[in-house]
């Protein structure tokens, strides 16, 4: 375990903001996790898990509590499942990337959708992470967390992780932490049907058609490119952490209506009909490229929110963009934006609508 003390969060987020956390600590074993167990003790609240920092906010004033950045590193493909899958156990800190190009290469399909998406495996179940028709609620068998309320270690199967659309049991909340994950695959050599047009469109073929699961990888990551959803260092929307928005579920109605305007209306795996939020940007009269706030603007490649190169911008006005951008939606749309992200900082009665609770 390396452990920082007064270290900024900044350079751990892919927004490149926020001031200093107290303290963070680096797992790479997991048996040293009992060690950051008695080393949490000497900072306020529950830790603070972390992994890429692809989907948080750090506030300016930084985070009294101790950060624990998991980078602990392993795929094991053992066995099967009762119903015939085949089991992955990943370690906590192992980059859902590599975890998708493993589970490809050995013959394994249900991550395939997952392609380009930054991050660790970890933080995959917080948001029930999932693009182009896969989530990971369709493979997650279970978690082994360590619990900071019970103060033990125990397995939640998937059912107890309560993985929702773009949530869980473990969304703003700071009373577990994952410290291992088991998948359940299928071997096969086709992907699951493509059902994003925007993939059969690259891929060439009809939507619901089923293709070697590198190349419907291959095709979900060049989609993308397209739209800057994946982390480019090189490019000028790299300060990002995709979207930044959830897309809002919407009535039969309003589906209906949508999709007279040719706007994305998809289907979700927990039944709710949601259009997507960059749609709405757009519509609300934001154009690509333009200034929101200081040091903020709009993507060059899509309508989601980026930190601009420099020090211009805070997390004061990163925050500060998104009410503009959800107050303007509201107003032309009728629809109200939740956003995605999580803040790290320390709650304050004002903010902990936003932030993990330390309260449990
Ligand atoms: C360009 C880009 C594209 C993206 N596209 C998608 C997409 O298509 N679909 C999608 O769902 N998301 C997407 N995201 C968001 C992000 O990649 C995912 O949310 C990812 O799971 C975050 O992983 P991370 O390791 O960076 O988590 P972090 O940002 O470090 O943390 C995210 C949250 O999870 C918590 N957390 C992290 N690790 C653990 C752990 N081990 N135990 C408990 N809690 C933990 C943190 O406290 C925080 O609340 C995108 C982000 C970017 C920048």
């Amino acid at each position: 375990m390396r452990v920082t003390h007064t270290a900024p969060l900044a350079p751990l987020t892919t927004l490149g903001l926020g001031g200093a956390a107290a303290a963070v600590a680096e797992l790479h074993d997991l048996e040293d996790f009992p060690e950051f167990v008695a080393f949490a003790e000497a900072y306020p609240g529950a830790p603070v898990p972390l992994g890429a920092g692809s989907n948080v906010l750090a506030d300016d004033s930084g985070c009294s509590s101790a950060v624990l950045r998991m980078a602990t590193q392993g795929i094991r493909i053992a066995g099967e499942t009762a119903d015939g899958r085949i089991r992955v156990e990943v370690q906590a800190g192992h980059s859902l990337a590599d975890l998708v190009d493993t589970t490809i290469a050995a013959g394994l399909t249900g991550m395939e959708m997952l392609a380009g998406i930054p991050g660790t495996t970890g933080a995959t179940p917080v948001q029930n992470v999932g693009a182009y028709g896969q989530e990971i609620s369709d493979t997650l068998v279970e978690v082994t967390v360590w619990d900071w309320k019970l103060r033990r270690r125990t397995v939640m199967d998937a059912a107890a992780c309560g993985l929702g659309h773009r949530t869980s049991v473990f969304k703003r909340t700071r009373r577990w932490t994952v410290l291992t994950l088991v998948f359940a695959l299928h071997r096969a050599e086709l992907s699951a049907p493509v059902t994003y047009r925007t993939v059969a469109d690259e891929l060439g073929v009809p939507v619901g058609t089923r293709v070697p699961a590198a190349e419907a990888a291959q095709a979900v990551r060049a989609v993308r490119h397209t739209k800057g959803m994946v982390l480019d260092t090189s490019g000028i929307d790299h300060r990002s952490v995709g979207s930044v928005f959830l897309s809002p579920e919407i009535t039969p109605t309003q589906a209906a209506d949508l999709r007279a305007h040719n706007a994305p209306v998809h289907r979700f795996p927990d039944g709710s009909t949601r259009v997507s939020a960059s749609w709405l940007i757009k519509r609300s009269g934001f154009a690509l490229r333009s200034p929101v706030t200081t040091g903020v603007r709009i993507s060059s490649q899509h309508y989601t929110l980026v930190a601009d190169e420099g020090t211009d911008a805070t997390a004061t006005t990163f925050a500060k963009a998104i009410d503009v951008v959800l107050q303007q939606v509201q107003t032309h749309t009728g629809v109200t934006l939740t956003p995605e992200i999580d803040r790290i900082g320390d709650p304050t009665p004002h903010n902990a609508h936003a932030h993990h609770s330390s309260l449990f």
